[in-house]
């Protein structure tokens, strides 16, 4: 009997009502009830505290059927054209964008983040979709001239069954960032979704099934380390794509190692945020909240270093602060709303108990930094905060050299862009920088001298399918969207072919 979308269950899921008693499971081309139930983690509704859903995780047995499936439908998918991968692709894109508000509703149900973003995100995933799709028919190797009329020629080849690990921040573009490339290039792959955010990555899977992915193409399994850990180990996986913190990232690659698997890795960051005292200050500010508060300051690559020119810091602070304080915090489903909940309950303590160190330390809170609790009764439990901005900040503070993951902006001023450019770079991670400026010389210069693997310029978080992203030093390794991201989803077979005789040594 055939199974009823999930997205068709979950239409126009709205806040503090969804139970969910299907699996989240998706192999061979269906859901799948794990195993056992046992070590079964409550899903939470950030914005209501409410439990979702139990989600077991799937052990050896279920980690193998679903990498064994994928390999299966690997060696169908593989044979065809990328103009046939890529038509498929198209249709899966066509489908998602039809339903796109629904998908976003059970992404804001799950994540927390408001309507406003999920149905940006939901759009980001379309057009990644999209991209790849287009992709597909150009891959190509290359032609190479050798002496006497011999030659030879490169062909770009999938790599066999991938492996994905995501975050819980984007659940579904981080989905679609790992599976559409790795899809276009002809591989198939199993996409383990984190624990808290579990749900629409299994929407993904049955839209590429009703696009016309063979069964067993795109495949996910449910569970948190341990599920991960059977995930890199498995000897059928070539590859292990990972977004996530750098110390998971870590593990990740020394798993990977043993198999010899290749990785990528997109990790966590600290990224500074440089405006000089050239710069449009109206947009320098906007620019820092773009760089700040999306949702809910639980994005990887935000500017949370916000490094300002001496000369105009208490312009800056002023302008930020007054517009800080009027994000609308509350129910993510609202139209006005402009942040949500936090992911969790733990995360949000953490959050909370960063800003409590940082005043500690010497930071002084110009506003939030507070629990906040939205007047409708149903998100009461919610895990929400107000937006904070600390100033006074020193470098060797907490606040400034770890990765918070919330809505807190640490700033500080300097005074020449050479002392700014050795703070900027004075941390382990690499993953995006930013610089506001009129001078069109300096902010090259500068974009050129950050250790960065993106940098922003006098804007932040534009980040786009069509350009590469992915981290400097222990920000990760590889890139994701644009075209880059062909090298980590295709190997090169060299042919080498001979014209003449063979000339023997022998
Ligand atoms: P996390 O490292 O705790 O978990 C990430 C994923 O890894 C989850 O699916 C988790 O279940 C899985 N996992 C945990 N232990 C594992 C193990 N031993 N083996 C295999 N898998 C394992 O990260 P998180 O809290 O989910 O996400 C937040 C972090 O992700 C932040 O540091 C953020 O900066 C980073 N992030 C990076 C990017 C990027 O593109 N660079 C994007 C989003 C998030």
């Amino acid at each position: 009997m055939s199974q009823q979308p999930l997205l068709q269950l979950l239409h126009n899921a709205s806040l503090g009502s969804l139970e969910l008693k299907e699996p989240l499971n998706f192999w061979c081309g269906a859901r799948v009830q794990a195993r056992s139930a046992g070590n079964a983690e409550p899903v939470y509704e950030p914005a209501t505290g409410r439990v979702l859903c139990d989600l077991p995780p799937c052990g050896a047995e279920e980690v193998d059927q679903a990498v064994r499936s994928a390999h299966a439908a690997y060696l169908k998918w593989s044979r065809l054209s990328g103009m046939e991968r890529g038509r498929v692709l198209l249709e899966a894109a066509r489908i998602m964008r039809e339903r796109l508000v629904d998908i976003a509703k059970v992404e804001v149900v799950n994540n927390g983040k408001t309507l406003t973003e999920a149905k940006g995100n939901i759009h980001m995933a379309v057009q990644g979709i999209e991209y790849f799709a287009g992709i597909a028919p150009t891959l190509a190797g290359q032609h190479i001239q050798m002496p006497g009329g011999c030659f030879a020629y490169t062909r770009r080849e999938p790599l066999g069954v991938c492996v994905g690990i995501g975050a819980w921040n984007f659940p579904l573009v981080l989905a679609v960032m790992k599976s559409a490339p790795a899809l276009a290039c002809g591989n198939a792959m199993v996409y383990k979704p984190s624990p808290m955010a579990p749900i629409t990555a299994v929407i993904l899977a049955e839209i590429y099934k009703e696009a016309g992915v063979p069964d067993g193409l795109f495949n996910v399994v449910q569970g948190g380390a341990e599920t991960g850990s059977l995930l890199c180990h498995h000897p059928m996986v070539a590859k292990v794509s990972f977004t996530g913190s750098v110390p998971t990232g870590k593990k990740v690659m020394e798993m990977a190692a043993k198999g010899v698997k290749q990785v990528t890795l997109e990790l966590g960051g600290k990224s500074p945020l440089i405006i000089f005292k050239d710069c449009e200050l109206e947009n320098a500010v906007k620019g820092a909240l773009m760089a700040n508060f999306l949702t809910q300051g639980q994005v990887c690559c935000n500017g949370t270093r916000v490094y300002v020119q001496r000369d105009i810091l208490p312009q800056f602070l002023e302008e930020v602060v007054k517009r800080t304080k009027a994000i609308a915090v509350g129910d993510p489903m609202l139209d006005g709303t402009r942040m949500g909940a936090l992911i969790s309950r733990p995360q949000l303590d953490k959050v909370l108990g960063f800003v409590k160190e940082a005043q500690k330390q010497g930071a002084r809170v110009l506003c939030g930094g507070e629990p906040f609790v939205p007047s409708d009764p149903k998100l009461k439990g919610g895990y929400f905060m107000s937006p904070c901005v600390l100033d006074n900040c020193r470098d060797d503070m907490t606040c400034v050299k770890e990765e918070i993951f919330g809505p807190v902006m640490s700033v500080m001023p300097f005074d020449t862009e050479e002392e700014v450019l050795q703070r900027a770079n004075n941390t382990t991670f690499g993953l995006a920088s930013g610089v506001f400026t009129r001078d069109v010389a300096r902010a090259h210069r500068v974009a050129e001298n950050l250790q960065a693997g993106t940098c922003f310029i006098n804007n932040y978080n534009t980040n786009s399918v069509v350009v590469p992203f992915g981290g400097y030093k222990m920000s990760g390794i590889g890139k994701e969207n644009g075209q880059a991201v062909i090298e980590y989803y295709t190997q090169l077979k060299t042919v080498v072919v001979e014209m003449g005789d063979v000339q023997s040594l022998f």
